[in-house]
């Protein structure tokens, strides 16, 4: 069986690793995948979803994983499914639940799925009109996809204008501005729930915490994220029930109502305010870096468990008892400027841990930076603490030129 694998992050890397286990893969093909993924399989070098189909077509692949979100919201399941290629993600549409904030505000707001009270605007002089008798903080958030930057949590009224003056009239983000949601601001802690859904149900995994800022303590600027954990220490089985009925159960209605036929992963991003779920987000795919600590508890067969998906099947998902961890080691100067072309050394060093990598390739038989979160540190442990140890163990034998990590992932 050939398999193609669509991105190049420490996501892909992990459910790389997974897929590989299973012996029925006999190649696997990746676009345009990392240092890890080239001993995996062939790393291509095509972007376009025309180049993908191409290939997926030229090559006779038996099934396609798609990573990131920009080729779904782009159309790359419709377009595979035109030509008869199996492939796991959402359609366009069921993508907009993630590409268009606008779209998912709604929806959440005509199914009473429980989310932060918003208004949505395509007019700058309304939205600036309805900030003017707004309580603070409030949040400003660009419709379109932004890499994670067109949110702003504002603290007042003129940081509020401004905001809205970049994202609709300056456009700073593009077309992602041209319409925007504005929410109340919600005080709590976040929580990442993945599920796969089969077409009719959805089957969540275990529950991840995300450290998304640069800083230890929770400090600095937003990245694409620092560390994770799962099971997530703070989402206890009152939270799961609570997020079943208020968040799940009617995001399973509105699927249905609304004919998002897909099969793929839904991802919910969740703030637990007050001991209630409240709905942030959807993310059409697994989330990176959640899928790193999900695929090392998962205990199933991924390719059984993705088959059965495509097959409408139910699914029976296994996760070890075990705590896991993954910690990202960053290229200085990241979230903003850096530099690239660092050769990592000491991975031979590494004991206890799995290194998955992200912003690496390899060049020359050397494996060097070339992102910003240049690679994982994934280990597993009986409790959080046996984990971290292990991680943080390898983590220093680990080395490249201005590398830096955040030093409390996992500490509670
Ligand atoms: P990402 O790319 O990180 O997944 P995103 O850009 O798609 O995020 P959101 O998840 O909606 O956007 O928001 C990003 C972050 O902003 C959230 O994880 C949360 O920390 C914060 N945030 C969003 N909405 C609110 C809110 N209503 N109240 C408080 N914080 C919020």
């Amino acid at each position: 069986m050939k398999v193609l694998i669509i991105g190049n992050g420490g996501r892909e890397s992990a459910i790389a690793k997974k897929l590989s286990e299973d012996k029925r893969i006999s190649q696997m093909f990746f676009a345009k995948g990392n240092a890890t993924t080239e001993n995996l399989g062939k790393n291509l070098p095509y972007d376009s979803v025309a180049e993908l189909r191409d290939f997926a077509l030229r090559e006779k692949i038996d099934f396609t994983f798609v990573g990131p979100e920009l080729p779904l919201v782009n159309g790359i399941v419709d377009e595979f499914q035109k030509h008869n290629l199996k492939i796991f993600g959402p359609t366009k549409r069921a993508a907009d639940l993630e590409g268009s904030k606008a779209f998912s505000k709604k929806f959440m707001q005509d199914y009473g799925i429980r989310t932060a009270k918003a208004a949505i605007f395509d007019s700058y002089v309304e939205a600036d009109q309805y900030i003017q008798n707004h309580s603070y903080p409030l949040v400003i958030k660009a419709s379109g996809l932004a890499s994670g930057k067109g949110v702003v949590i504002c603290e007042d009224k003129e940081t509020a204008h401004h905001t809205l003056h970049q994202f609709m009239i300056e456009r700073i983000y593009g077309d992602a501005g041209i319409k925007v949601v504005v929410e109340e601001f919600l005080q709590g802690f976040e929580a990442s729930i993945i599920a796969f859904w089969n077409g009719e149900k959805a089957f969540p995994c275990v529950s991840a915490k995300d450290y998304k800022k640069v800083g230890n303590g929770n400090t600095g600027a937003n990245t694409g994220g620092m560390g994770t954990v799962a099971p997530s220490p703070e989402f206890t089985a009152e939270h799961l029930a609570d997020f079943n009925k208020n968040i799940l159960e009617p995001t399973v209605k509105g699927i249905k109502d609304k004919a998002l036929d897909f099969v793929g992963i839904i991802f919910f991003g969740v703030l637990v305010q007050d001991n209630q779920c409240y709905l942030l987000e959807y993310n059409m795919r697994f989330g990176d870096p959640e899928t790193q600590v999900i695929m090392a508890l998962l205990e199933n067969n991924l390719l059984d468990v993705i088959h059965d998906c495509i097959e409408g099947k139910d699914l029976d998902l296994q996760f070890s008892d075990k705590k896991a961890i993954c910690l990202v080691m960053c290229s200085g100067g990241y979230p903003g400027n850096f530099e690239i072309g660092y050769e990592i050394q000491g991975l031979d060093k590494v004991k206890h841990s799995n290194v998955l990598f992200a912003g690496a390739e390899q060049i020359a038989g050397k494996v060097v930076t070339n992102s910003g979160r240049v690679l994982n540190v994934v280990a597993t442990g009986d409790t959080y603490e046996e984990a971290r140890e292990k991680v943080y163990e390898d983590a220093k034998t680990l080395h490249f030129d201005y590398a830096f990590y955040r030093e409390d992932i996992g500490k509670f």
